[in-house]
């Protein structure tokens, strides 16, 4: 009895402690470190200025009225704004599109300071985000790898 009470009180928790010293940390370290998106992410939407012929259906399908119709210097038509801050990323707008000029990328990353940053215009729209100057701090890109044995993250230095 004795024994078994000194493996669960001083054996066990010795192997748990040495397991954590080993295996890679499962937490990261989010600005440095970010996972990495996936293909499927529904991050922030872009418009192709060029392929947009301003038929206001992504306008009529969004269930949050984030989208507004805009014109644009040197555009006869109009195309969309979208206010993030009522956007709830539900695609719907992206799949309706007949001419394919939104797409959503994998990039989540939103904040702002003040709220009409958020109301991108549709020039803002056309600009694809770019990581390195949202995060430039960021010195590592994670990818999960689940084996039945471990999980954990690849990295892979960012090169600035
Ligand atoms: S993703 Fe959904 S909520 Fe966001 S703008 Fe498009 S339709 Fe509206
Ligand atoms: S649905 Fe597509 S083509 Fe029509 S206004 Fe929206 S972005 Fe332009």
């Amino acid at each position: 009895m004795a024994g078994k009470n000194f493996l669960s009180r001083v054996v066990t928790p010795f192997f748990v402690v040495l397991k954590h010293v080993v295996n890679q940390p499962v937490t990261h370290k989010y600005p440095y470190e970010r996972l990495k998106g996936f293909d499927r992410t529904r991050g922030r939407i872009v418009l192709d200025i060029e392929r947009c012929i301003g038929c206001g259906a992504c306008g009529w399908i969004c269930p949050d009225s984030a989208i507004q119709m805009k014109f644009v210097e040197g555009s006869k038509v109009t195309h969309p704004a979208i206010d993030f801050l009522k956007c709830s990323f539900c695609g719907l707008c992206v799949e309706i599109c007949p001419r394919e000029a939104l797409k959503m990328t994998n990039v989540v990353e939103l904040a702002e300071d003040e709220y009409r940053e958020l109301v991108y215009t549709p020039e803002k729209l056309s600009i694809e985000p770019n990581l390195k100057d949202i995060l430039p701090m960021m010195k590592y890109e994670l990818e999960p790898v689940i084996t039945p044995r471990k999980m954990g993250y690849s990295r892979r230095r960012i090169e600035k």
